[in-house]
């Protein structure tokens, strides 16, 4: 916040170059590439979504929707309302996409009319997080040359999120995740492969093209007004990524995340993400005892205790509600908000035993070493 409270400079002077530069470079790190290029837009990630549709696709074309909760679900709307076909793979609530059934479609799909899969990393909505690693090889194995987007909003900068192990073509991002960020950028990594897809690609686009951008930035500026406060602040935490470094980052989340699961556990509530090794480490969905509203829980928790809990979205709504630990959070941090949960479960008539979940969050933590690597 105080790198973003500077005095603005000029967005085609020298020093906006020397920091663009900079910048670029972070977020390669980040996204794990040294092979794909970046593209900041001021925006949202609903934004990147669109961006990532009109530039590699066209109206008429078929994709893949892989669907497994609320912004999956989004993600494969915006491509429907640019005319593109989608066919999807469709999961419950509370599961990983399965890339044996991406795999079995691609490989159905002989004359190679799918031109793209659309997976989300980390499913906001359920607390899930789909292995995209796995995805890749089932397309692989498929040999199928169908471009892989995938929506990293909630995972990169928290999850591990490799952009060239694993092939993937298009990454999409928002600043206000896991770069510890206020809202307002599109942030994207693109690969060779979807560049050239751009080349043919005929969904109309202005504000959204891509080709202008990268153009710019190879000197320094953008097409337009960038969010220059945001690129200020974007300086700051790519530092406090890169001074934490990711393996220690990636760790920090799991870790935390893992103390939250077992803080609902110990409250005698269920988590709505069903299978262990796909737990999302930004967030816990909780499923709402049988009788009681979350959106009124959360409105409760809101009111009573000023505590900011995520209600559920689509087919969850009403049932879950949403613990987000991502981004910039540590041990105190988390424990005040599951004491807040477990107050505020209590003064909303739910009978949890208090201080049973802070109890096992603790005992976890103490017995868990913080780091991976470094002192
Ligand atoms: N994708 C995922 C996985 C999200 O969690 C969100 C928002 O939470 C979005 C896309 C949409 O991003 P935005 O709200 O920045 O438009």
């Amino acid at each position: 916040m105080r790198a973003i409270s500077q005095p603005l400079i000029d967005h085609r002077g020298p020093k906006f170059a020397t920091l663009l530069r900079e910048v670029l470079k972070g977020l390669r790190d980040v996204f794990q590439t040294t092979k794909g290029h970046v593209v900041l837009y001021p925006g949202s990630g609903t934004g990147a979504w669109e961006a990532t549709i009109v530039n590699t696709l066209s109206p008429g074309d078929q994709v893949l929707g892989c669907v497994n909760g609320h912004f999956s679900a989004l993600f494969c709307q915006t491509a429907r309302a640019h005319g593109i076909e989608v066919d999807m793979i469709e999961v419950p609530y509370g599961v990983g996409i399965p890339a044996d059934r991406v795999e079995e479609r691609l490989h159905a799909d002989k004359n190679h009319k799918i031109k793209a899969v659309l997976v989300v990393h980390n499913e906001t909505s359920t607390g899930v997080t789909s292995n995209v690693a796995a995805i890749r090889h089932g397309m692989d194995r498929a040999k199928h040359p169908a471009l892989l987007l995938v929506d990293a909003v909630s995972s990169l900068g928290s999850i591990d999120f490799r952009f060239d192990e694993w092939r993937v073509d298009v990454a999409l991002t928002g600043p206000q995740k896991g770069l510890m960020l206020p809202p307002g950028m599109a942030i994207l990594a693109v690969s060779e492969k979807a560049l050239q897809a751009s080349g043919s690609a005929q969904c109309p686009r202005s504000f959204w093209d891509w080709a202008p951008v990268l153009e710019r930035n190879s000197r320094g500026e953008f097409p337009y007004t960038p969010a220059t406060a945001l690129i200020f602040g974007l300086k700051e935490s790519l530092s406090m990524l890169a001074e934490e470094g990711l393996p220690n980052v990636f760790w920090r989340h799991a870790r935390l995340a893992e103390a939250c699961r077992r803080a609902v556990r110990a409250m005698g509530l269920e988590l709505l993400a069903k299978n262990h090794q796909e737990h999302s480490s930004t967030l816990t969905a909780v499923c709402m005892p049988d009788g009681f509203d979350s959106d009124a829980f959360v409105a409760h928790a809101q009111k009573s205790l000023d505590l900011s809990l995520g209600i559920g979205l689509g087919q969850v709504k009403g049932k879950v509600f949403r613990v987000g630990h991502l981004g910039s959070l540590n041990e105190l941090e988390l424990l005040g908000s599951l004491a807040g949960v477990e107050m505020a479960l209590r003064s909303f008539g739910i009978a949890v035993p208090i201080g049973a979940g802070l109890a096992a969050a603790e005992s976890y933590l103490l017995e868990t070493p913080a780091h991976v690597a470094g002192p």
